[in-house]
């Protein structure tokens, strides 16, 4: 039964094999793969079966110091921050266009490592990674201060500088994107890495990592090191060398990576943590549209986005239809072989993420929402989840507040919109919303008051380069892409010189 509705049973059984080798393992610290200090390995998975496709270094505070030695020799000796801006943005532009020759290596190893959809790798994840290389390559040599009309007696500059050595810590839900969002800006304001991977997802780091150097990237610039969170996370989050810590995942880590930096040199952070986002259908809209968009806000990348439009509020006039819809969409879901063509879900990233989205969905059930559709997980291996879809969710129920960071959908009803901006920010959070209504006076209402990062009106999930995003409230701290994240890596220096001739200003 289940096989028929939600996808086929054979696209889970016959699994294909990923078109790609695992060629680097290592930590690259100082332009070299090298092993862990410690020797340790740790094993990464295939969320298709569980089964363990390599073994990588097992970082920890000793490798996070050896690349933190690399990197701030890398700073105060250079050559990166003291090249010209230009020669940065040209290397930057070489690696973007090696990334796009192994395109097709990197988009299957993503997939093999994370179980996203093929087609999302290959064609929106890479092209989007180099589009953010591109972009920040362009600012490379745009990135300057000010003269400032101060007292009419001195001559006011400002020196935009960069902080030094960045410490970036990732997680496992878009490596690649993750990589670049962090890696793109700190470069291009001359600073040097060390980048720490999410544990459930080391490979394509490392891959790059890699063609970043055959792109002319100098000698420990760029460090990337693999492990767990509370050994080689911690250790750079709290390293006294570490000049700026920015870290994107769950707000209760995010709080502990705040306090380690603050108890250690004050280091600034900025975090891009969890959500609970509020997607809103207003009574004026086609309710096919919304379906499709409410479906995709929340369904995308296996329900694994800190974005992800997890609170659906459905005005009561169109309520009854849209549920029928919702459901019959998430029905019609294809969950399969994420390397299968027109799979739109894969397997959940780990053991850990799969239990947890199981028992949000029997929380759910016992507060006695509607469990419209699936609520199970799909076939007998690996961390397939049914599509699922939950009616009549109260605001108070755990479904409506915490994130649950799988294919859960749960929907509210709304009466009017004073209401529904009310409920729609009675939350910790506050990263993005969505608004979909025909009405340009109620769009201008509701982007206004909702207090959130990003709002998309009649849209959802629209990213670009230049877009900044990140989280209002506990969702984070800072702003990621577009002109916005550069001041997360710059310094401002104030350069004073007494005026000759003050009478010529
Ligand atoms: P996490 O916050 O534990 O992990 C994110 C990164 O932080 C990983 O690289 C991890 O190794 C590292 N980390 C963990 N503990 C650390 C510590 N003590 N010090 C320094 N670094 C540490 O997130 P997770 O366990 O992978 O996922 C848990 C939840 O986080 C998810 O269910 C979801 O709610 C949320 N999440 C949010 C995002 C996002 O984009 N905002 C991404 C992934 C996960």
């Amino acid at each position: 039964g289940i096989g028929k509705r939600f996808s086929t049973a054979a696209a889970l059984e016959d699994l294909i094999v990923p078109p790609v080798q695992i060629a680097y393992t290592q930590n690259l610290i100082d332009g070299k793969f090298v092993d862990a200090a410690s020797g340790k390995t740790f094993p990464t998975y295939d969320p298709r079966t569980g089964d363990v496709i390599a073994n990588v270094a097992e970082g920890d505070a000793e490798d996070i110091d050896r690349a933190v030695a690399a990197a701030r020799k890398a700073f105060d000796e250079g050559p990166w921050p003291k090249m010209t801006p230009y020669e940065r943005s040209r290397i930057m532009l070489r690696f973007a266009d090696l990334v796009e020759k192994h395109s097709e290596e990197l988009a299957a190893l993503e997939t093999w490592n994370n179980g996203k959809p093929h087609e999302q790798s290959a064609k929106s994840e890479l092209p989007m990674f180099i589009r953010l290389f591109h972009y920040y390559a362009g600012w490379a040599d745009k990135i300057h201060g000010l003269t400032v009309p101060a007292d009419g007696l001195h001559h006011v500059q400002t020196l935009h500088e960069p902080i030094g050595v960045a410490g970036q810590i990732i997680p496992w839900n878009f490596p690649l994107i993750m990589f670049a969002w962090k890696v793109g800006p700190a470069l291009a304001c001359g600073n040097t890495i060390v980048l720490k991977t999410a544990e459930q997802t080391p490979l394509t780091a490392l891959y790059v990592a890699k063609l970043f150097h055959e792109a002319g990237l100098p000698p420990g610039v760029l460090n990337v090191v693999s492990g767990y969170g509370p050994t080689a996370g911690a250790a750079l989050a709290s390293h006294m060398d570490v000049d700026k810590v920015a870290f994107t995942g769950s707000t209760d880590t995010g709080k502990i990576v705040l306090e380690l930096a603050a108890k250690s040199n004050l280091k600034p952070v900025t975090l891009e943590l969890g959500g609970k986002s509020p997607f809103i259908i207003c009574e004026d809209a086609d309710v096919d549209k919304a379906v499709e968009l409410a479906h995709f806000a929340l369904f995308f990348n296996q329900g694994q986005c800190c974005c992800a439009g997890s609170r659906t509020f459905v005005h009561e006039r169109v309520y009854d239809e849209f549920i029928e819809k919702a459901k019959a969409r998430a029905l019609r879901r294809v969950v399969g072989d994420p390397f299968r063509k027109g799979v739109e879900q894969g397997p959940q990233i780990d053991t850990e993420q799969f239990e947890k989205v199981l028992r949000y969905i029997r929380a759910g059930i016992e507060s006695n929402a509607t469990l419209e559709c699936g609520g199970d997980r799909l076939g007998t291996k690996g961390y397939f989840v049914q599509p699922t879809v939950f009616s009549n969710v109260m605001d108070d129920m755990l479904i409506a507040k915490d994130e649950i960071f799988g294919p859960v959908q749960s929907i509210l009803k709304f009466k009017d919109i004073d209401e529904v901006i009310r409920r729609a920010n009675n939350t910790r959070y506050g990263l993005a919303a969505g608004v979909f209504t025909k009405s340009v006076e109620t769009a201008s209402t509701l982007t206004r008051a909702l207090r959130a990062g990003t709002v998309w009106v009649n849209c959802f999930d629209v990213f670009d380069a230049a877009i900044p995003f990140g989280g209002y409230k506990m969702s984070g701290i800072g702003r990621e892409k577009g002109i916005y994240s550069l001041h997360n890596y710059l310094q401002v220096k104030a350069v004073v010189t007494p005026l000759k001739n003050p009478a010529w200003l």
